[in-house]
């Protein structure tokens, strides 16, 4: 079981640094976020063994779960799901970093309920890059009015942002809406934000996500399996 998970990290790793090379990104350019929703501390616990010190949770009472279980490992917890208003003191005192915020109100209470004993918090602004209706996430023309308060916000750090773009067949018609992202980032740094992180790319668009520019990828299946 515990090799497996190596296997699979080694796999993940492998195929980040060949798109890197590919690609022309510096080496160590990404970085590989586990997203660990639905899956037990103990698959967790194996993977934090095989070396993955990063990982992404979805649902905020079994994230604080799973870190009051592994409490005894130095591991990194990124919020990557929708925000509910009444859930963001859970996120606040426990992550690390946020990639989901796709409202001012939500990062003004991140901003508001943040320990001043812990650093800021950082923050992805969530993106509908395609505009889909169900999708979570700001509309592309709202980000760069918000992009500024919250950069502005005491205990926050606006560190980029992060999309998950509709399903696309393959490698080349991955990238238009990676490559959408990646330019909406660039208009907000040519703006005079601070941003360097561009969270995009999961298990089945990764190679077009860092082809793109993807500084960070949340991949969940190619590590776990699927989820159930
Ligand atoms: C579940 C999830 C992922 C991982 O997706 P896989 O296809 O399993 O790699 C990445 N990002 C977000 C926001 C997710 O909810």
């Amino acid at each position: 079981m515990t090799t497996d998970f190596a296997d699979r990290l080694h796999a993940v790793r492998d195929r980040i640094r060949a798109a890197e090379r590919r690609f022309q990104r510096p080496p160590g350019a990404v970085r590989l976020l586990a997203v660990s929703k639905i899956q037990p501390a103990a698959a967790i616990a194996a993977m934090a063994a095989a070396g993955q010190t990063c990982f992404g949770e979805n649902y905020v009472q079994e994230a604080l779960d799973k870190m009051a279980a592994l409490a005894a490992l130095a591991l990194e917890w990124h919020f990557i799901g929708p925000i509910q208003a009444n859930k963001t003191r859970g996120i606040a005192e426990h992550f690390a970093w946020v990639h989901s915020v796709d409202r001012l109100k939500i990062a003004e209470r991140l901003s508001a309920q943040r320990p001043e004993s812990l650093p800021p918090l950082n923050v992805c602004l969530q993106v509908n890059i395609d505009r889909e209706p169900t999708k979570h996430g700001l509309d592309p023309m709202a980000v760069s009015g918000i992009a500024a308060a919250v950069a502005a916000l005491p205990r926050l750090r606006l560190r980029g942002l992060m999309a998950i773009p509709a399903p696309a067949a393959d490698f080349s018609a991955q990238r238009p809406a990676l490559a959408r992202l990646r330019i909406l980032q660039e208009q907000l740094i040519a703006a005079g934000l601070a941003l360097d992180t561009l969270s995009m790319g999961m298990s089945d668009d990764l190679e077009a996500a860092i082809a793109e520019g993807a500084t960070l990828v949340r991949v969940g299946t190619a590590l776990f399996g699927p989820r159930r």
